[in-house]
């Protein structure tokens, strides 16, 4: 079979809001997690849950490339908004991604990773800009809308918008709105805080492989961030995720 696209989810739901729609899936269990290898839109794919952190997802990033030889590793999850034009429902694209709890000063600047002489991490242009044009369409249109629609919680009375750049990630959930406020001022570009994004990119960076990440926002990393959390995922997170990744693979294979 031809090299497949990797998938990664952070949460069951996620992954499970895809699973279903894989023909003819086979499961390979390495280093405790499932491979899910198939077609999705006629494009072979591989789908795993890699479990909540840095540490989870760097594993299952390395084995992806070097077990499955992906040629591009997509991340969906969720994270919470930190810049104040980011709301919940709305869809973050990565253009970068930087560890917010990598610190190693004073032998070497804050954020960057040892011995490399770099904190930010970029995901692939051309990914990148395929996903973000994606969760436009998606959210312009009456599904994702739908998924949103009868809970006004998600809407923030406004469109959903979609927004490209800075993701930092590290490995604690963000949970008080003082935590969130001391982000916001060591790093007035970061639009989303999760806790895989970077840690993916590095180990994509690692083995020159292509990857993009793509967040819903579930909530504004601050004291009620774990508030219909669980709900978010289920209700509105899976949809667009399934929207949207389904939107991508069909064209990536009608522009072939
Ligand atoms: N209570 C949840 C825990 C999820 S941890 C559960 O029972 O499953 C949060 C997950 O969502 C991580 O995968 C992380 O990447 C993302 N995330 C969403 N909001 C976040 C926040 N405010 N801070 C850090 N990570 C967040």
């Amino acid at each position: 079979m031809a090299r497949p696209i990797a998938i990664v989810s952070a949460m069951h739901e996620e992954l499970h809001a895809l699973l279903p729609l894989v023909d003819g899936v086979q499961s390979i269990i390495v280093a405790g997690r499932t491979f899910h290898v198939g077609r999705l839109h006629a494009q072979p794919v591989v789908l795993v849950l890699s479990g909540i952190g840095k540490v989870a997802a760097a594993t299952t990033a390395a084995l992806l490339i070097d077990r499955f030889d992906a040629p591009a590793l997509l991340f969906t999850g969720v994270a919470g908004g930190l810049h104040a034009d980011v709301a919940v429902g709305d869809v973050v694209v990565a253009r970068t991604l930087l560890q917010h709890d990598l610190d190693a000063s004073p032998l070497f600047p804050r954020y960057e990773v040892p011995l490399t002489g770099r904190s930010r991490f970029e995901a692939d242009t051309a990914l990148a800009d395929a996903l973000a044009d994606a969760a436009r369409r998606c959210l312009a249109s009456d599904a994702a809308g739908h998924a949103a629609g009868p809970a006004p919680l998600w809407t923030a009375g406004r469109p959903r918008r979609v927004h490209e750049g800075l993701i930092v990630s590290g490995d604690r959930f963000v949970s008080s709105a003082a935590e969130s406020a001391r982000l916001r001022a060591d790093l007035p570009q970061a639009l989303a805080v999760e806790m895989e994004g970077a840690a993916l990119a590095q180990v994509c960076a690692d083995f020159g492989r292509p990857f993009a990440v793509l967040r819903s926002i579930s909530d504004r990393a601050d004291d009620t961030a774990h508030v219909d959390f669980a709900r978010f995922v289920a209700e509105v997170a899976s949809v667009y995720t399934r929207a949207i990744v389904g939107d991508w693979l069909a064209r990536r294979i009608a522009a072939r």
